[in-house]
């Protein structure tokens, strides 16, 4: 029997404790102001939407606040329409087509809502154009901050947080008066008159605005920001996306301009980083497809003007779908492929929601109307062997013009209304009002009788509203 082999032991030395952060210091971004088309477009929607926020509130519309959700009141003016919370049905109506329609345009065009109309990035956007005017572009705004405190920087941090801050306080301000008349709101702010909700909001978002696009920035869309999260669930390999061309740009390197690439075995990206200093998010898209990329197309842009000046096609850094970055198809071959299922699928759901939302409001009649038994009377006798029940009526004119109703029930022989039969309500207000019920003592068993109360109002519209009658024993 062959000997064993003598066993060799290693002894196993206890591993040094290893200390890993996963906390990782914020580092600011300066982004270095672009210019070209992407750029010109993202102003265009700035201008839009701004124009909507900052002007609506004080569009007039038949003498009264064109848009205005007085939750007070409880009444929502959309221009000609005035909306109850019995209406609430039209609101998510809105937001479903809303949610649709932010799927439909992830699905054919990926991020391009961050990218162009997404509050964040407008208010960003209009805040580096006060720090860029303040400060300088980036190497400028690199420099102050590096620099030690000085006169000229302490005027300068001043003045930009005072512009900041004169903005976001006019966003609050701006913001409550959708909710708040106005006007009202204004001369009540001069005054120091505000009321306790209207200061609260106005400053809170006025506060929430300075913070989120003076500071957080990059970090709301990266941390806090749930589209950012879902929108991978909506996009497949034809969805649009900004899209750096590996196979054009690699290998990188610097050249002269004159230098011929091809010799010099390097592709068309000369490693200038410009793409990466002028990315809202600090990311190089040169990595790839990342969820922190807004769709914004500034390093599209800042990309092309590199290759102007080399002399170089456009579109090293072009929106493009992964199947058409792979198969290296054309603008038009691409294209092709946005009608595929999922975006069919999305605009039918679409056009049918629309056509329904449409349809509801089209039909809709200007007057609402809630029945509420009085729990203090539940049921008595009254002079002439009747019986009465009493109830209380909200009538809510949703028209903009006064109207008189007239209030009819029946449902039971003989019932009819002893109280005021009629009553006038005001353009776009409700009323409360008391409504009496007789019937005679013998014309009904007892219990609790299924009636129906009919409003009919002078403009045509007609409501019925079902309750009960009770009989006693
Ligand atoms: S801007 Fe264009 S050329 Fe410059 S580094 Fe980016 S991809 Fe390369
Ligand atoms: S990678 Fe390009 S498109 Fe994406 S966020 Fe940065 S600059 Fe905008």
């Amino acid at each position: 029997m062959a000997p064993s082999p003598q066993r060799k032991v290693i002894p196993i030395q206890p591993a040094e404790p290893q200390e890993v952060s996963l906390y990782a210091a914020h580092q600011k971004i300066y982004p270095r102001a672009v210019t070209g088309a992407f750029a010109r477009w993202r102003w265009v929607m700035v201008w839009c939407t701004q124009l909507v926020f900052y002007g609506l509130p004080w569009l007039e519309w038949g003498g009264r606040q064109a848009v205005l959700f007085d939750l007070e009141a409880r009444r929502f003016f959309l221009f000609g329409l005035v909306l109850y919370p019995q209406d609430l049905i039209y609101l998510t109506g809105l937001l479903v087509i809303s949610a649709m329609l932010l799927f439909l345009f992830t699905a054919v065009a990926g991020r391009l809502w961050c990218g162009f109309t997404c509050p964040q990035t407008v208010y960003t956007e209009i805040f580096l154009w006060i720090e860029r005017r303040v400060e300088g572009d980036r190497s400028a705004r690199m420099r102050l901050d590096r620099a030690g405190m000085t006169a000229e920087k302490l005027a300068r941090k001043s003045a930009k947080h005072m512009l900041w801050i004169a903005l976001a306080l006019w966003t609050g301000f701006t913001f409550v008066g959708f909710f708040s008349p106005i006007r009202e709101l204004g001369s009540h702010l001069l005054q120091w008159q505000t009321g306790p909700w209207e200061t609260f909001w106005l400053f809170f978002y006025g506060f929430a605005t300075y913070g989120n696009a003076g500071f957080m920035r990059e970090q709301v869309c990266k941390y806090m920001c749930p589209y950012a999260r879902f929108q991978s669930a909506m996009f497949d390999r034809d969805t649009l996306v900004v899209s750096y061309d590996a196979v054009r740009g690699e290998p990188r390197g610097a050249r002269s301009r004159t230098a011929d690439p091809r010799v010099l075995q390097l592709g068309d990206c000369v490693n200038c980083t410009l793409c990466v200093q002028v990315c809202p998010t600090g990311i190089d898209i040169r990595d790839g497809l990342q969820y922190e990329c807004i769709a914004c197309g500034a390093c599209v842009d800042v990309c092309d003007t590199v290759m102007d000046k080399l002399s170089y096609p456009r579109g090293l850094i072009r929106f493009a779908t992964q199947n058409g970055m792979d198969a290296r198809w054309n603008r038009r071959q691409m294209l092709r492929r946005v009608l595929r299922p999922r975006v069919l699928l999305y605009s039918g759901i679409l056009a049918t929601l629309c056509t329904a939302l449409l349809a509801s409001l089209w039909l809709r009649t200007p007057l609402k109307v809630d029945v509420v038994r009085d729990r203090a009377v539940l049921a008595r006798i009254v002079s002439g062997g009747q019986l009465e029940n009493v109830y209380r009526l909200q009538i809510m004119n949703a028209t903009e013009s006064a109207q008189h109703y007239r209030i009819t029930a029946n449902g039971l022989p003989g019932l009819s209304v002893a109280s005021e039969p009629g009553v006038d309500v005001e353009a776009a207000q409700s009323r409360w009002i008391a409504v009496r019920l007789h019937l005679p003592y013998t014309a009904a068993s007892p219990g609790s009788h299924p009636i129906v109360f009919e409003i009919d109002g002078t403009g045509g519209a007609r409501v019925a509203e079902k309750s009960v009658f009770l009989v006693p024993r």
